[in-house]
């Protein structure tokens, strides 16, 4: 299996990066992308993922890390997308939910970030939080016909929201929230996950949040994601080991790992 986004750089989870690094092998996982959140985070992941054999990385700004953005800060992402193993521009997007936020200022770095993308060639990871709207139009604007391509990570649509991700050609991921109780978003979830097939998905944990049942309160980790995978195998009436494989092989098609 594949752990599309696990922010191993943090330090709490440094300290004990080769144990985790360890439990992930030994359940299965092959690969994971650990996204970026500003330009140090992207520099410290370049470096990181240089270390380990099984390490991918993003390099991006994300949407809640603007408070001192500059424009030069886009030149820098645009330079660091081309170093060894950066494999997309993220974590970008919109957030509409931490406050104070700037919503001009966000669509016009998200915006740079999606063009940067385009000009190197590299998919992106898509963070949506209670913007929906206004990021799907900006996903749309920039789209053309497919050259734009990428994931919504911690999807938060609807139904009809995924659907028109999916025909844009963009793959769609839920973290450990898939496998809680069901509340009015764990419901569309499983609604998503019924309705759209495989080939359309990928696993992520969302490391160190979001821990899927039984590790609720803990720290997450990209081990856990079996625990993701089990449950929509079940949704879907197929075997753990058929949604590791069809999500493996969409992750590996789309970030070329
Ligand atoms: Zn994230």
């Amino acid at each position: 299996m594949i752990d599309t986004h696990a922010h191993l750089n943090y330090p709490d989870i440094q300290k004990n990066l080769p144990d985790i690094l360890k439990r992930a092998e030994d359940n299965g996982i092959s690969k994971i992308i650990i996204p970026a959140t500003d330009i140090k985070s992207s520099r410290e992941i370049i470096e990181l993922i240089e270390k380990h054999d099984m390490l991918y990385g993003a390099v991006g700004i994300h949407p809640t890390e603007l408070k001192d953005f500059n424009e030069n800060d886009l030149n820098e992402i645009e330079e660091l997308c081309i170093s060894n193993k950066i494999a997309a521009i993220g974590e970008i997007g919109l957030d509409y939910y931490w406050k104070p936020y700037d919503k001009a200022l966000e669509q016009h770095v998200l915006k740079s970030q999606l063009q940067i993308a385009k000009r190197n060639n590299l998919p992106v990871i898509l963070h949506n939080r209670e913007s929906s709207e206004d990021l799907m139009q900006l996903i749309i604007d920039e789209y053309e016909n497919g050259k734009l391509k990428g994931q919504f990570h911690s999807f938060s649509g609807d139904l009809q929201i995924a659907k028109k991700c999916i025909e844009m050609g963009f793959y769609i991921s839920f973290t450990g929230n898939l496998t809680y109780k069901p509340n009015e978003k764990t419901l569309t979830a499983i609604e998503i996950v019924k309705n759209i097939p495989l080939e359309h998905f990928l696993l992520e944990t969302d490391t160190p949040y979001l821990p899927p049942v039984p590790y609720r309160g803990k720290q997450n980790e990209p081990s856990y994601v079996i625990h993701t995978a089990q449950k929509i195998a079940e949704l879907k009436n197929t075997t753990i080991e058929e949604v590791g494989r069809v999500t493996s092989l969409n992750a590996e098609r789309l970030y070329k790992i």
